[in-house]
């Protein structure tokens, strides 16, 4: 049986999402420990979720009492092993390495309890491979999480052939209490979101490429005449040029779909350092 309440919770990587995630959790009362392999990740990992409690005071979205308590709830460690043992939930949001997620959960199904659910937030990486040879499947599946993890409301989860019904029931009730809006979705390329948001992405670089139109109009004409709250290039240029090329390639190879070939334009902007917002020059300047 799965334990539905998650009280302890371990976090697997520090970075943008892990630090965001393990805010989330221990915001919703779980106990959380976030890992990362050097202390100096942990304690930057432990200073963004500090900062963004602070925003969500000054913001009056976060009680000082509310900060306070999801602060003392939180703690950080390199140990991996010690993190993972006394979870009820181990999510892990390392990078989008197959080798590096796979290893991980194999090594830890071992030393987690065998009632410990397994979550990966990878943004396409196929959840089969991702847990391939890993003990007891029934308990692993995805839990893709969308950034800045604190303030958006999707979760999307998402269920391997063997993951048992009751770990899918229990990760939904809990990404209720984590204040998401959840939806249910089968192992495949790019989940519901990367796949139609990373296709949206790419054509509008391949008409920007061709001179359709300005990257700011083509972004107008997803906003105005769609609603989208953010056009597809600002978008592409938040998440990170480099990290959508990435998903494009997977993408590409698994689905065999043209729409997913990646622009030249697009390859030449990453060879060039030109990432987005992370790197200060994207579609636009930051
Ligand atoms: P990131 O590079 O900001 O953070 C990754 C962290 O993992 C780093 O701090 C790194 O030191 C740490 N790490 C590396 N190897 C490790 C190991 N063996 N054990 C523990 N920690 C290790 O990356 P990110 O943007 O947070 O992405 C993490 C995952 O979340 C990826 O799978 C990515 O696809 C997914 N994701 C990212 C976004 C996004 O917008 N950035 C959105 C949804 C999902």
């Amino acid at each position: 049986m799965t334990d539905i309440q998650f009280q302890t919770v371990a976090v697997l990587g520090a970075g943008t999402m892990g630090a965001g995630i393990a805010q989330v959790c221990a915001q919703a009362g779980s106990r959380v420990v976030l890992q990362d392999i050097q202390d100096a990740f942990v304690q930057k990992g432990l200073q963004r979720v500090r900062e963004s409690l602070e925003v969500g005071v000054q913001k009056q979205k976060v009680t000082p009492e509310l900060r306070d308590q999801t602060l003392a709830r939180l703690t950080v460690t390199t140990d991996r092993a010690a993190a993972a043992r006394t979870a009820d939930l181990v999510i892990e949001a390392v990078p989008e390495i197959l080798e590096l997620k796979n290893g991980l959960f194999r090594e830890l199904a071992a030393v987690c309890r065998p009632t410990t659910v397994l979550a990966t937030n990878t943004s396409s990486l196929s959840l089969a491979k991702v847990f391939a040879g890993v003990d007891g499947p029934g308990r692993c599946l995805g839990m893709h999480f969308f950034n800045p993890p604190p303030i958006m409301k999707l979760l999307e989860v998402v269920k391997l052939d063997g993951t048992e019904q009751a770990t899918i029931d229990a990760v939904m009730a809990y990404a209720v209490r984590l204040g998401k809006d959840p939806i249910l979705v089968k192992d495949s390329p790019g989940f519901a979101s990367s796949r139609l948001g990373v296709c949206l992405g790419l054509e509008a670089i391949r008409m920007l490429e061709s001179g359709v139109a300005s990257a700011e109009d083509i972004d107008k004409a997803m906003v105005l005449g769609y609603g989208h709250p953010m056009g597809p290039l600002k978008l592409t240029d938040l998440v990170g040029l480099d990290v959508r090329l990435a998903i494009a390639d997977y993408l590409r190879k698994e689905l065999d779909h043209p729409g997913f070939a990646a622009p030249e334009l697009m390859r030449k902007m990453v060879a060039e350092g030109k990432l987005g917002k992370k790197s200060g020059q994207g579609f636009y300047k930051w």
